[in-house]
């Protein structure tokens, strides 16, 4: 036996290449990860479809996040589930935005205690904050103190760093549909992966990897969209709700007005046709609507004008959950204006 065996591996060895073996002997852990993650995977919880998909990315090949604000449901407007409550009781790792947009989950958190690692990802480093605008053709908040002297307070909303909740939360001061910015995207990517690093360590090599994959594919991203949208930059037009700061910020676009700052609040009549007028006034070329607010409001406020209709989907209510999503929604977003803003 010895004496055939042994010529016999010698061949093999020579036959596999050293390109091959060496990186098979190495990573077999990342290799099979996949296959391994029921038992491995820790429960990680996230609010929003454009923060799940974040997560996911960093995630792939351990396990997928559990996404509460799921199918066309805005968070806007949205109330926790029983369903949501226990995944919020099982989960090791939680991620949201912060209560200016999940009001929704402040208090289940506040009673989960030290449970779970909780995220607050408006924390993260290096986000670029924008304060709400009000007045123009943008509808005042009217929605008592909370966001009283928010539109004097500048840029400059950086918080500490990190996950605590020992901070005086200025709700409101800020505008906080923060990830349609592809850098702070990758921004709160990074706390993403310390946070899954921190609580999952096991898992480290391939939430890095994943998250510099990430970093790559939005630094793309970012240079796709500056090249769609920058031949119909300067057509002034009007959104649904008061969404796309950040994408305006980091474009150089400039939306005109939006028909109603907080979608919890239906425009009134009177509201309408102030920005039925606005459209006039301003000569825009397209007014658009979003999937999951009233449509019918969009025609009547574009009813005798020159404007043209389109839809943006900034919270990606019609969009599947998954690593693709955050791409999907954000070439969605130039896509739709392009279309819309280039042929008026
Ligand atoms: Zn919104």
């Amino acid at each position: 036996m010895k004496r055939t065996l042994g010529p016999a591996l010698k061949i093999l060895a020579f036959k596999i290449p050293l390109a091959f073996a060496l990186p098979a002997l190495a990573v077999p852990a990342l290799l099979f990860a996949g296959s391994m993650r029921a038992a491995d995977a820790p429960v990680v919880v996230t609010s929003i479809k454009p923060i799940h998909s974040l997560v996911a990315a960093i995630m792939q090949g351990v396990g997928e996040p559990e996404l509460i604000v799921d199918g066309a449901a805005s968070p806007h407007t949205y109330s926790l589930k029983p369903s949501n409550a226990r995944a919020l009781q099982e989960a090791k790792v939680i991620f949201w935005t912060g209560p200016g947009l999940e009001a929704f989950l402040e208090k289940p958190l506040q009673a989960l205690g030290s449970k779970a690692s909780i995220a607050e990802l408006d924390h993260a480093p290096g986000l670029v904050k924008l304060p709400f605008r009000e007045g123009g053709a943008f509808e005042p908040h009217e929605d008592g103190d909370e966001h009283q002297g928010a539109s004097a307070e500048g840029e400059d909303h950086d918080h500490a760093a990190g996950t605590g909740h020992d901070d005086d939360h200025d709700h409101g001061a800020f505008d906080t549909h923060l990830w349609l910015d592809p850098m702070n995207a990758k921004a709160m990517a990074a706390v993403i992966t310390t946070t899954l690093v921190a609580a999952d360590p096991a898992n480290a090599l391939t939430y890095q990897a994943n998250a510099k994959a990430l970093d790559d594919k939005l630094t793309a991203l970012d240079k796709e969209i500056a090249a769609t949208v920058a031949p119909v930059k300067d057509k002034p037009f009007i959104v649904f709700h008061d969404a796309y700061q950040y994408f305006e910020h980091r474009y150089g676009i400039r939306v005109a007005g939006s028909i109603t700052v907080s979608p919890e609040t239906i425009p009134g009549a009177e509201r309408v046709s102030e920005i039925h007028r606005k459209v006039g006034e301003l000569g825009a070329t397209c007014v658009f609507a979003e999937p999951q607010f009233e449509p019918r409001l969009v025609n009547v406020v574009i009813e005798g004008t020159n404007a043209r209709s389109g839809v943006l989907d900034p919270e990606a209510a019609t969009l599947k959950a998954g690593p693709d999503l955050y791409f999907t929604l954000m070439r969605g977003i130039a896509d739709s204006m392009k279309d819309c803003l280039s042929s008026a």
